[in-house]
């Protein structure tokens, strides 16, 4: 495997399972450290906010810092990026953390009670256990009366031990209008391929991304231009490559055969 300056790890069947850190993924992380090399991680989650995410993965025992994990919440950063300052009020159909974080990165959010013109109103959804019927039925009032569908993430279903869980993708299906695609923020979108080149400073010779699945992992790097390595431990087996779209750089069963190749 070739060296790189930029390492984009996805987290969840790259990193982490739902039981914590996969086998090697601490010490490829520690190893990357010592040879000095730029380490970021990446995650479609759309519940927690990226303080409280940081915090976690550094519980399970990840060498992380929170100005290294690439949420959604970026990706929306960098939509909104060139658009007036007006246009940035939100109503948010997801979590109190996420509302949380909107507030701290300076955006306005606003709730059903807001006078603000439906049509200056962008409604972002993110999947969240205590997603209410009232907030997806605020936004679809909103949306109604001209405001704009912002996804946390495409995802249609997320892994979870006992089977999938409804992502937002799903969810969105409720609330979409029949002339007006969602704006999507998270992997593989363009706005995300935005905050990523940003994280790396448009270098994509020497950036590599490593990840589980093929759509928004290895999907993203090839947007991009990036070398890309899929690891089979999550969502992809070696069996499904035989009809994929999106081919990967590289292929190996988990994350342990690349920390052997890197440790030297
Ligand atoms: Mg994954």
């Amino acid at each position: 495997m070739k060296q790189y300056e930029h390492y984009f790890f996805d987290l969840d069947g790259t990193l982490i399972n739902g039981e914590g850190l996969l086998p090697y993924a601490k010490e490829l992380i520690s190893c990357l450290r010592k040879q000095k090399k730029q380490v970021f991680f990446l995650t479609n989650h759309p519940v927690r906010s990226r303080r409280v995410l940081t915090n976690d993965l550094q519980e399970l025992g990840l060498d992380i810092f929170y100005d290294e994990l690439i949420t959604p919440i970026m990706g929306l950063k960098e939509y909104f990026a060139p658009r007036n300052k007006d246009s940035r009020k939100l109503y948010v159909a997801g979590s109190k953390m996420i509302k949380e974080e909107l507030r701290e990165q300076g955006f306005t959010v606003v709730d059903e009670h807001a006078s603000e013109e439906p049509k200056n109103i962008a409604v972002v959804l993110g999947m969240t256990p205590d997603l209410t019927y009232n907030q997806l039925q605020v936004g679809f009032w909103l949306m109604q009366q001209g405001a704009e569908l912002i996804l946390l993430n495409g995802d249609l279903l997320c892994p979870h031990p006992k089977g999938f869980l409804i992502d937002t993708g799903s969810l969105a299906r409720v609330l979409e209008h029949k002339d007006k695609k969602p704006v999507i923020v998270g992997k593989p979108s363009y706005w995300m391929q935005q905050a990523l080149l940003r994280a790396m400073r448009g270098n994509v010779e020497n950036a590599v991304i490593i990840g589980d699945s093929l759509t928004s992992d290895i999907g993203i790097g090839n947007s991009l231009n990036i070398d890309t390595v899929l690891v089979c431990s999550g969502v992809t087996s070696i069996h499904q490559m035989q009809h994929a779209v999106q081919l990967p750089t590289v292929i190996f069963p988990s994350v342990r055969e690349i920390y052997q190749l890197i440790k030297g």
